[in-house]
């Protein structure tokens, strides 16, 4: 770490959702020695990169991609996360596309309205479903041969037939983890946290994080 990086900013997130930072900061607390995670863990915003379309077809393609240019663009260490919802009896769908499932981005009601129409006759025993996240590193420096790292997450479940709980953001409201009996919705972010694919994915992430904030 050189000196003029010790006071700014040295992890970036590329998102433009505040939660996801605030998760990622608690994650990182007392985890990197000399890393204050409130003002050197940043999002994308902060330090002027840029937002990356998600033209890649899968979880880990779209997270790299975000990763990769956020890195490129802004000269330091970067982690990016995609994620989506993947029902059995859809073949995975929505997947990728499930932030815009009933056509436009970021409707989430519209979104879980849709999917449970879709699904009413579908009976409980097949309706299995899992939130995934892939979430990827990408160090700066390297041109195009940029180092990455990509790690998985999933939460499996079952989809309900009414939305329960006001937590949460999204499918939460239908998505009850195998093993409990609440929604996503009905449990604490803390609670949903210590479970969740996104948790899972950069948990998996730390030692690379930790490594790659090593050398910068
Ligand atoms: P993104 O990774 O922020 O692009 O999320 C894509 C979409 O997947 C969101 O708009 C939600 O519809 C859904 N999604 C991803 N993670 C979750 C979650 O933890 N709970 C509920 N919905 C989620």
């Amino acid at each position: 770490m050189s000196p003029t990086q010790a006071a700014g900013p040295r992890l970036v997130l590329a998102t433009h959702n505040a939660g996801k930072l605030r998760e990622l900061r608690e994650l990182l607390r007392d985890q990197v020695p000399g890393l204050d995670v409130d003002t050197q863990v940043v999002d994308a915003a902060a330090v002027g990169g840029p937002d990356v379309a998600e033209t890649g077809v899968t979880f880990a393609e779209n997270s790299l991609l975000k990763a990769r240019a956020v890195a490129q663009a802004t000269g330091l260490v970067a982690i990016a996360d995609d994620s989506g919802l993947a029902v059995d009896v859809l073949g995975g769908a929505p997947g990728i596309f499930s932030a815009r499932w009933s056509g436009g981005h970021g409707d989430d009601q519209a979104n879980l309205d849709l999917l449970l129409a879709q699904l009413s006759d579908i009976p409980d025993a097949h309706r299995g479903a899992a939130f995934v996240c892939a979430a990827a590193l990408a160090q700066p420096g390297h041109g195009a041969e940029t180092p990455t790292v990509v790690q998985y997450g999933q939460l499996a479940g079952t989809l309900l037939r009414e939305p329960r709980g006001a937590g949460g953001f999204g499918y939460d409201p239908i998505l009850q983890p195998t093993g409990e009996t609440r929604s996503c919705a009905e449990l604490s972010a803390a609670e949903k946290n210590a479970i969740s694919h996104r948790g899972q994915a950069f948990r998996a992430l730390l030692p690379a994080i930790v490594e790659a904030l090593a050398q910068d």
